[in-house]
């Protein structure tokens, strides 16, 4: 006998995701782009560039154009297509504007890249209506305020969630009930491909296992799962084919860390544009400490090369910190630190932890309360304009720190000394 899960208890979980997210801010930037097949990535060269897209219009999709693909190998699919390069700094303040935005919904907002987040809306529902509802509420706000169209799926878990709202992109909207028959119905006839996770290696031992749905997979003995897996993946894997995840939507505020990264498209050697897209995602970090209301005191920078190896540095000070201006100088120094190779570059990101308060302005340096000021200015008008030129602004202002400068023991904040 099975014991059914009190109704009361079901969760519902949301899964926003934008559709085809730097394409459609390239056209709505720019609205004679609207319907042509427009195509995010490296420069094509006429067709012999070794760069790849990061991202395609629907409209350029119909010809086969997708994200990863090779530059060139789009540049023969698609050569009436509208190339662009990649415009991180815009994309990053769309995304900043796209989490706030979700969180007029509820306080439970995980965001998962920079154009999706999971939402726990249970405690909302009596307030806003049911998940459907509330779905469509989020998918009309980024249709009116960004002009963007977001897929959504809701469902009793965050794993289902995911898997729906991939469904009917664009502008999907796909609910699952919350009855567990109607789960592992909605999942059953699926492609074991959409199962969270599971890349083309774990997919090919599946298949030798005659699992092609992730209904086979809910079929199969879960010894067998974890002969071929291993006990933790095997058992896993037979949680999520039979619907069964209990991860919480975990958001920004409860983590004890914060952080942003960025993976590029491909491994980059040029250590200025790492160095601007750390200066990026420090930018948009501190935007997102300050609207949290935290500050850390440490920092961690880490980059990931061509060939995986992953090196972390960090720097504990002696205050908190939340703005461009007080991470970026350490941000630098720890960037500087991580590069013991000279390897391309596949990761970078840079995180804060040990939450804390900011000094009191007292004991602060001049040019540290103006960083504040000028960040807390930005951040009201990013909420009442929703400008990305306000970044691009900010981030041009932003003055590298020079090679001859020496170490910056004025700057504030200081070093820890243990
Ligand atoms: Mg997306």
């Amino acid at each position: 006998m099975t014991t059914l899960p009190d109704p009361a208890s079901a969760r519902t979980i949301l899964h926003v995701d934008l559709d085809a997210f730097y394409a459609a801010v390239e056209v709505r930037e720019q609205p004679s782009l609207r319907g042509r097949p427009v195509i995010v990535g490296a420069d094509p060269k006429g067709g012999k560039a070794r760069g790849v897209v990061s991202a395609a219009s629907y409209e350029a999709r119909r010809f086969g154009v997708h994200s990863a693909m090779p530059i060139s190998r789009a540049w023969q699919l698609c050569p009436q297509g509208v190339f662009l390069p990649p415009r991180m700094e815009l994309y990053l303040a769309v995304s900043a504007r796209f989490m706030t935005l979700l969180e007029r919904f509820t306080d439970l907002v995980e965001p998962l890249s920079v154009d999706e987040a999971f939402l726990d809306v249970t405690g909302s529902e009596r307030l806003l209506g049911d998940g459907a509802t509330i779905a469509a509420k989020i998918q009309a706000a980024v249709a009116s305020e960004e002009r963007l169209s977001a897929s959504v799926g809701v469902a009793p878990s965050k794993f289902v969630a995911k898997i729906a709202s991939d469904l009917r992109k664009p502008a999907g909207l796909v609910v699952v009930s919350p009855a567990p028959d109607a789960v592992r119905a909605f999942l059953a006839p699926l492609p074991i491909e959409r199962l969270w996770g599971v890349g083309p290696k774990a997919a090919t031992r599946l298949h030798q296992l005659e699992a092609r749905t992730i209904g086979d997979v809910a079929l199969l003995p879960l010894a067998h799962l974890i002969a071929a897996f291993g006990e933790a993946s095997g058992r896993h894997l037979h949680d999520l084919a039979h619907g069964r995840d209990e991860r919480a939507v975990e958001p920004e505020r409860e983590a004890k860390s914060l952080g942003r990264e960025h993976t590029f498209e491909v491994d980059v050697a040029d250590r200025d544009e790492v160095g601007r897209m750390l200066l990026m995602l420090v930018e948009q970090l501190a935007s997102r400490m300050r609207h949290q209301r935290l500050a850390g005191r440490t920092i961690t920078v880490k980059l990931r090369t061509a060939d995986f190896e992953t090196v972390s540095r960090a720097v504990t000070l002696t205050t908190a910190v939340d703005t461009t201006e007080s991470i970026l100088p350490f941000a630098r120094e720890l960037l500087v630190k991580c590069d013991t190779t000279r390897q391309p570059i596949r990761l970078v990101g840079i995180a804060l932890s040990h939450f804390g308060v900011v000094q009191p302005a007292l004991f602060e340096p001049k040019v540290a309360r103006q960083g504040r000021a000028v960040a807390r200015t930005v951040d009201r008008l990013r909420e009442r304009f929703g400008d990305a030129a306000i970044t691009r602004g900010s981030l041009l202002d932003l003055t590298p720190p020079s090679e001859d400068s020496g170490p910056r023991r004025k700057a504030p904040p200081r070093r820890s000394t243990h």
